[in-house]
């Protein structure tokens, strides 16, 4: 089953970074891999209940704490209340909020990337990652709602 053979991935990853396997931390790991964009914890929490395999939010927050400690995610803070959460692999992503609706747009661009290591070269430090956050006041979908709304 190719389930399995998912999972025995994620497991062996775990076991690298020295966190213990257990059935909520493998299916927790699995939807920040499945995911097209960073998530919150209750995010994940709705993910889970979807799946039809409940994961408590406690226990989604420690897990994160976990995989964060262990290097396995990036956490971002949005806001006072807000964190997103994702795998490493979207370091170099920068993203699009919309302030209206929250919706995150994920997107690369490599003059952005190419910008900020030259800006860390001049500096002369060693650049390792970067999250570039825009917030922008409405996104498509908030847009075409107002347009609905003036017509
Ligand atoms: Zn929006």
């Amino acid at each position: 089953m190719q389930d399995r053979q998912e999972f025995n991935e994620i497991r062996d990853t775990l076991r690298q970074a020295k966190i213990k396997v257990t059935h909520a931390r493998l299916v927790i790991y699995r939807i920040l891999k499945h995911a097209k964009h960073e998530l919150t914890a209750y995010d994940i929490e709705n993910i889970s209940l979807k799946m039809n395999d409940r994961i408590n939010i406690g226990t989604i927050y420690s897990s994160l704490k976990l995989f964060q400690t262990a290097g396995l995610l990036q956490r971002y803070k949005v806001d006072m209340e807000q964190a997103l959460f994702s795998l490493k692999q979207f370091d170099h992503y920068s993203r699009f909020i919309c302030n209206h609706c929250g919706a995150i747009e994920t997107f690369e661009d490599s003059e952005i990337d190419q910008r900020l290591k030259t800006l860390c070269a001049n500096k002369q430090v060693a650049y390792v990652a970067s999250s570039l956050i825009i917030n922008i006041e409405s996104c498509e979908k908030c847009k075409g709602e107002n347009d609905k709304n003036v017509s």
